[in-house]
């Protein structure tokens, strides 16, 4: 390893969305402490978890941030969404209206993904114009060029969760791919509660966001 790689750092922040009881704090839960919780209540959740991961041989920090049951209220604001890079979409197999609620999550990512856009463009002119005000030119930098590289899209996957619950599933897995597909999303089925897939799902949005930035 080059004096360069050891220095080079990177921390990407990624939002768990979806209707309530899904599983997302469970995905996360499973992914960054390999815990379940039977029967878990909103408290488990907490605001962010850090995850380091090995992505070609890089150390890469992935930030995911989890609802504390906001969605439940519908109630997800747009600081929950502000500077995410990647998104896990999750829906439950066994839950059909977890899977028809898809396109209303997938319209606010991008909306407040969109507003955050025009915000950040308005603000160089606002700073010449006004002397007075204050930005991170740092932040400005990095969402500049990620526009620049990713078309303004969060690499976002689909997620199905609950695989498990083969007896009870009421979502085909052709049925998510082909919606996966038709969004331009990742696709991939887990269960938090065996485990299948959970670290491959982040581990997919994790080397994509990697990938488009070097
Ligand atoms: P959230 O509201 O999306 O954060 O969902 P939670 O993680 O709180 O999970 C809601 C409920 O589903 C809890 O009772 C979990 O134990 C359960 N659950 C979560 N993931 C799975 C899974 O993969 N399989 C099964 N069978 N249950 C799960
Ligand atoms: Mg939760």
């Amino acid at each position: 390893v080059s004096e360069e790689d050891k220095t080079e750092d990177y921390l990407f922040k990624i939002v768990l969305i979806g209707d309530s009881a899904v599983g997302k704090s469970n995905l996360l839960a499973r992914f960054a402490r390999d815990e379940f919780y039977p029967s878990s209540k909103s408290t488990i959740g907490v605001e962010f978890q850090t995850q380091k991961l090995d992505i070609n041989g890089k150390e890469i920090k992935a930030q995911i941030w989890d609802t504390a049951g906001q969605e439940r209220f519908r109630a997800v604001t747009s600081a929950y969404y502000r500077g995410a890079v990647g998104a896990l979409l999750v829906y439950d197999i066994s839950r059909r209206q977890t899977f028809d609620s898809i396109g209303k999550w997938l319209n606010e990512l991008h909306r407040c993904f969109g507003c955050m856009m025009h915000i950040l463009f308005a603000l160089p002119h606002v700073c010449i114009i006004r002397k007075w005000f204050f930005m991170d030119m740092n932040s400005l930098h990095f969402i500049c060029y990620w526009t620049a590289h990713s078309d303004m899209n969060v690499v976002t996957i689909l997620v199905g969760n609950k695989t498990d619950l083969k007896d009870a599933r009421e979502v085909s897995t052709a049925e998510g791919k082909a919606l996966a597909e038709a969004q331009g999303l990742f696709f991939m089925e887990t269960s938090a509660l065996d485990s299948s897939n959970v670290t491959a799902a982040f581990q997919t949005v994790v080397k994509e966001i990697y990938n488009i930035l070097s």
